[in-house]
């Protein structure tokens, strides 16, 4: 699905030297590779803050525990994600509250978020999924409306643009009050093992998650809060600074793969190519297709007898997962959500694709639809 290891090859000098720097200083928690990391990230996002943390989950968790949610507490988000969303939310006792997503762009249906807003909410988490951003202006108003914090679960979408209808423009993560994002190896900006950030612009927020982050001390041994250890370390900051100043030429690289999928299977008939959030552009974390005409598990397995890998993200809701059902969802509550679950491929998206690996791909799954 990914070639990391083309990508490594293509900066590997860079990457080597950079993490036997970090060997030779022997500052392999915190020190300047990190901190120096966090700047450049505040200025590609344009953003004030960015804390950096162990990973993707503990950032969405961190950032709930910053805004000081009490257990009870109800959370909005989608129910066609990953689980590390609603995850956090139940680890931390508040009560994960989940909504449809809208057909064309997988992403929170601002409608239904309206419906499931009691008295009880406290934040809505759209996840900007796939590598385009959620419907983020009315979402705004509605939090704004109704008092609520947004948290961005913007780990599919870092460098994502949304365009506000006055023309003004922010990156993913840096809209609501804070952002949280991954560095896993296969998101947009991969490290070479776990890593995550925090993003706001608010200083209070900051301050609380830098503390939270750090075993709730704000001078060392003084605990004034409790808190989680949850760091990037050195030798993924330092690496990371390296893909950050290419993240931008990867996202082009990708969009230009998608267009070309695009181009080869948008006339089939029998599968949709990815729409196009109006207000977002798309870094496509994930080449999405839906199989609208054809059976999705007979191409999946076509393409695996044939070399090609492809995934089903996400096979199962989140509300008809063991661990979170629960007495207020059954089959048929999210129909659109169950309909992707059951339609859904991603074919294979990375940022070295070769023209033959394309063409394979390409042909392999034409054969399919020819069949
Ligand atoms: C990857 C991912 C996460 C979690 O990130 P980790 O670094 O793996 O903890 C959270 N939300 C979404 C949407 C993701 O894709």
């Amino acid at each position: 699905m990914v070639d990391l290891k083309a990508q490594y090859s293509n900066i590997k000098d860079e990457v080597d030297k950079a993490i036997q720097n970090v060997i030779d200083n022997t500052a392999f928690i915190g020190g300047p590779e990190v901190s120096d990391f966090a700047r450049e990230l505040e200025t590609y996002l344009d953003v004030k803050h960015v804390i950096p943390c162990a990973n993707g989950t503990d950032a969405l968790q961190i950032a709930m525990m910053a805004l000081g949610f009490k257990p009870g507490d109800e959370v909005i988000t989608a129910s066609f994600t990953y689980v590390a969303t609603a995850e956090v939310i139940a680890l931390l006792g508040l009560k994960p509250v989940l909504v449809d997503v809208y057909p064309d762009t997988f992403n929170l249906n601002v409608e239904a978020v309206e419906q499931a807003i009691t008295d009880k909410t406290v934040a809505i988490v759209p996840v900007h999924l796939f590598g385009q951003c959620a419907d983020m202006e009315p979402l705004m108003a509605l939090a704004n409306k109704h008092n609520l914090h947004v948290i961005e679960d913007t780990a599919q979408a870092i460098g994502a643009i949304y365009t506000f209808s006055d023309g003004s423009k922010k990156r993913a993560g840096t809209i609501g009050s804070i952002g949280a994002t991954s560095f896993f190896p296969s998101k947009n900006l991969g490290c070479y093992g776990d890593g995550g950030a925090l993003c706001t612009n608010s200083d209070e927020f900051a301050e609380k998650m830098r503390v939270i982050a750090n075993h709730g001390q704000r001078v060392r041994y003084y605990h004034d809060s409790i808190g989680v250890n949850s760091r990037l370390d050195s030798i993924q900051a330092a690496i990371l600074r390296i893909k950050l100043r290419k993240l931008d030429e990867y996202s082009a690289a990708r969009q230009k793969l998608a267009a070309a999928y695009d181009q080869a299977f948008g006339g089939s008939g029998k599968l949709v190519v990815p729409a196009r959030a109006k207000n977002s552009n798309h870094v496509f974390h994930q080449y999405t297709l839906l199989c609208e005409g054809i059976s999705r598990d007979g191409l999946k397995a076509f393409l695996e007898e044939n070399d090609v890998p492809a995934m089903i993200y996400y096979p199962v809701p989140l509300h008809m997962q063991k661990a979170y059902t629960d007495e207020r969802y059954q089959n048929g509550d999210f129909p659109v959500t169950e309909h992707l679950c059951d339609v859904v491929i991603s074919l294979p998206m990375h940022t070295e694709m070769q023209d033959d690996q394309l063409n394979h791909i390409i042909t392999t799954v034409q054969q399919y639809l020819n069949k």
